[in-house]
This record gives C-alpha cells, sequence and structure tokens, in this order.
C-alpha cells in the first residue's frame, strides 16, 4: 500500500494510505497532488502537506467564514488570500449581499480543484459575486486602493510561496486596505507543534491591532492537535458579541452549516492555558 507522508513537524508524521493517485505534478510553483484516501476521501496537498479533504474541509472553512462575518454583522466586501481550493469561497457564497476577491498565486490549484475536487468549491468560483485575481497576495496587498471589511488569510503553512504571508511587512499592507472596523482572519497552524508561528502572529499583528487573538477548531487531518485561526482588529465589539445577537445573525442568514454553530463560536475564543502561556511566554 502506497503511504502520503507528511513530515511537517520535527519527530511528527502523518501517515495517509493512497488508495488512487488522482493527480501528481509541479505546477511550477508547489508540488501539487491530490489522492484518495478511503477516510479523508479525496486529499489535496501542496509541497507535501495536507491542505484539503473532502471530508473534514467543512470544520476549517465553516469556522475561517462564519466566525467573522457573523461576528461583524455587515460585511459586505471579503478579501481572500490563498483559498485557491475554493472551501472558503464556498461558504461565503452563503452570505447575501457580499463581494469577494480572491487572490491566489496558482491558478493551477484553482483549475485542479474544480476538476477533482468539486464538492470543496461548490461553484464558487464562477459565482459573479467571486472576482478571482491570480497574484502573489503579499503584492496585491502592497499595490491595490481597495479596502475591505474582513480578509481571510487561507495560506499554505509559512514555507515557500506561503512564506511571505505570515510576514509584519504583509500584515501591515493588510491593514492599509481593510475598513476601520475590519477583521483580519489567518490560518495559524497548530499551536502544540508550531508556538514560534503563533507568538510570532500574535506579535506582528499585536504590534498593528488593538484585539488580537485566536479561536480554535480540531481539524482531524491536521496532525498535533487543535488548530487556531488568528483575529485581529481594532473594533473589541465584533469579538465580544454576545450569544443572543449571534444566534439571531445566524438565524437570519439562513445559511446551513455542519460545524458552525453560535455556541461553537463563542466557545472558540476560549484558550487553554497552556496556549494562553504561549502567548505570553510564560513557561
Ligand atoms: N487549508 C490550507 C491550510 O490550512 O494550509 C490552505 C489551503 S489553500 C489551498 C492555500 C493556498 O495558498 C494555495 O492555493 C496556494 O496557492 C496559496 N498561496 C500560497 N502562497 C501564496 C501567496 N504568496 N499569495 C497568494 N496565494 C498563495
Amino acid at each position: 500500500m502506497q503511504l502520503f507522508d507528511e513530515g511537517l513537524h520535527s519527530g511528527v508524521n502523518l501517515a495517509l494510505s493512497v488508495d488512487k493517485v488522482i493527480y501528481r505534478d509541479e505546477t511550477g510553483l508547489q508540488d501539487l497532488m491530490i489522492f484518495e484516501n478511503n477516510t479523508f476521501g479525496l486529499v489535496m496537498s501542496l509541497d507535501g502537506a495536507v491542505q484539503t479533504t473532502e471530508k473534514d474541509e467543512f470544520i476549517y472553512h465553516e469556522m475561517f467564514v462564519h466566525v467573522p462575518l457573523l461576528a461583524h454583522g455587515n460585511v459586505r466586501r471579503v478579501l481572500v488570500i490563498g483559498g485557491g481550493d475554493g472551501g472558503a469561497a464556498r461558504q461565503l457564497m452563503k452570505h447575501q449581499d457580499i463581494a469577494v476577491t480572491l487572490v491566489d498565486i496558482d491558478r493551477s490549484v484553482i483549475d485542479l480543484s474544480k476538476q477533482y475536487m468539486p464538492s470543496v468549491s461548490g461553484g464558487a468560483f464562477d459565482d459573479p459575486r467571486l472576482d478571482l485575481v491570480i497574484a502573489d497576495g503579499c503584492r496585491f496587498v502592497k499595490e491595490t486602493s481597495d479596502r475591505w471589511d474582513v480578509i481571510i488569510i487561507d495560506s499554505t503553512d509559512p514555507h515557500g510561496p506561503g512564506e511571505v504571508l505570515y510576514t509584519a511587512e504583509f500584515y501591515a499592507d493588510c491593514k492599509s486596505c481593510l475598513a476601520d472596523d475590519g477583521i483580519i482572519i489567518t490560518q495559524n497552524g497548530v499551536p502544540f507543534v508550531q508556538e514560534t508561528e503563533l507568538r510570532e502572529s500574535y506579535d506582528r499583528l499585536g504590534a498593528l491591532f488593538n484585539d488580537v487573538t485566536f479561536y480554535l477548531a480540531a481539524i482531524p487531518s491536521y496532525v498535533g492537535g487543535i488548530m487556531a485561526f488568528g483575529w485581529a482588529s481594532n473594533h473589541p465589539a465584533h469579538r465580544n458579541v454576545s450569544l443572543a445577537t449571534l444566534a439571531e445573525r445566524y438565524l437570519a442568514s439562513g445559511i446551513a452549516t455542519d460545524y458552525y454553530t453560535p455556541e461553537v463560536h463563542k466557545a472558540a475564543f476560549a484558550l487553554p492555558l497552556h496556549i494562553q502561556k504561549m502567548l505570553t511566554r510564560e513557561k
């Protein structure tokens, strides 16, 4: 039996059986593989790291999208940096009166996700409300004069083309194109095995925003335990929205979910002590 062996973190490997290789090639920017696994369904990896799987992507993409949008309550414009598999875009399209700009550096990810894993994007790339830009997200935010209510940084881990999407300079440029009451959300990895990335994002975002924290969700295909989404805003009221208000907004939105609930939303921000200590550098 062929194994997909992800060795992202020192001493920790994730092995998935490869029941069938659907696609495997260099895109010119990244090594892209799509394969079948009897537990996770179709799996996409980039440069040897699992990006998304058919069976558990709903957890990641629902929490990535509905937490900031329902917390904010009046989002009209969303910028997605990365997100080439289309999962975040599919969740975004569930919301009314929304315009999405999605900037991904690698068109092959979009094309191959649409072709081989259509359930992930669910037609979002063909929705007239979505404007697709093929570019380096770091350069895009530096050059744009547009502004967005929410910026979702759905990047690969800080290696290869994704590395620039974790820099202080990139975060500062994101702030420049964020509305004053806007929210930035990051894919910030698994704290137990990526403590350094967590702390660096916390420090770099903390230098720009007065409300910076993380919220958590367990993604079965992300090895090392619960994963963290970074949250940064200069409008603390968004994070402190009441459960009752969230429930009203969730009901009014009419969106269907399989993981997200208003209660899960609020609970996701409760950081366990060991993660709090990572941020304050307590031992
Ligand atoms: N869920 C995944 C995770 O947690 O790592 C992320 C999924 S998504 C496929 C990651 C996307 O980031 C890819 O489509 C990749 O092409 C894109 N990407 C990497 N570096 C980028 C950059 N500098 N600018 C824009 N997109 C980038």
